[in-house]
């Protein structure tokens, strides 16, 4: 949600001046007081400022950034992003199942020799493989894994935003965050870092604490 320069001006002498009853901004803005009905509707529906019967409005103490939507437009992956945990495609589902216990993560990217990204390890695909009866120590993760091109990843320079809704549409935990990188085999996807829910989570309460 973005503000319209009115409606920055009327939260400024809502903040000046409040309680102000809707007549006396009206008034000072030479402006009906039907004239601003919907500004004072988006001002107060945002959460900005509220009103009370026969007193006016007020400021609830809320900053418009805080609450700003717009905030996402600029906000890129490389800035919450985590490092990226990674495995050879040659290593064992055992090895894979100690490397996600030891790092601490739910989701594991398996690459290839040259470093590119070449599939996706969960909970769950280590628990299904794990459960079929085989000899962890032998099955090589590439077995397990999600492989490419079915892989959803984003970059370092996609919106905070679009990279969110990709988890939330495709319903996984973690993405990679990936660059393309040329080889001559062609082009591969070098993994950068891990962008998942957890580093939401962080940015939702650092944005409501500050
Ligand atoms: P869990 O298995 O712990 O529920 P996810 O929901 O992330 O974790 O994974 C569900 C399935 O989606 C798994 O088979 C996994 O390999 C696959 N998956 C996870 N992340 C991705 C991704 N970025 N792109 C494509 N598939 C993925």
């Amino acid at each position: 949600m973005e503000l319209s320069a009115r409606q920055l001006l009327i939260l400024e002498m809502i903040k000046e001046s409040g309680p102000i009853t809707s007549s006396a901004i009206a008034g000072r803005l030479n402006l009906s007081r039907a004239a601003l009905r919907s500004d004072l509707a988006i001002l107060t529906s945002s959460g900005l400022a509220e009103a009370k019967p026969k007193v006016g409005y007020y400021f609830t103490g809320k900053n418009p950034k805080m609450i700003s939507p717009a905030l996402f437009d600029d906000l890129q992956v490389k800035t919450i992003h985590s490092p990226p945990i990674v495995i050879h495609g040659t290593k064992s589902v055992y090895e894979a199942i100690v490397t996600m216990f030891r790092e601490d993560v739910g989701t594991i990217f398996v690459v290839s020799e040259e470093d590119g990204l070449d599939g996706v390890l969960s909970r769950k695909d280590l628990i299904k493989a794990a459960m079929g009866n085989h000899n962890i120590t032998e099955l090589p993760v590439s077995v397990a894994m999600t492989r490419m091109p079915n892989i959803i990843f984003t970059t370092p320079d996609e919106t905070v935003l679009n990279a969110a809704k990709k988890l939330l549409t495709h319903q996984i935990d973690a993405l990679p965050v990936v660059v393309p990188l040329p080889t001559a085999s062609g082009s591969v996807y070098r993994v950068v870092g891990r962008f998942t829910k957890t580093n939401l989570t962080r940015l939702f309460v650092q944005l409501a604490e500050e």
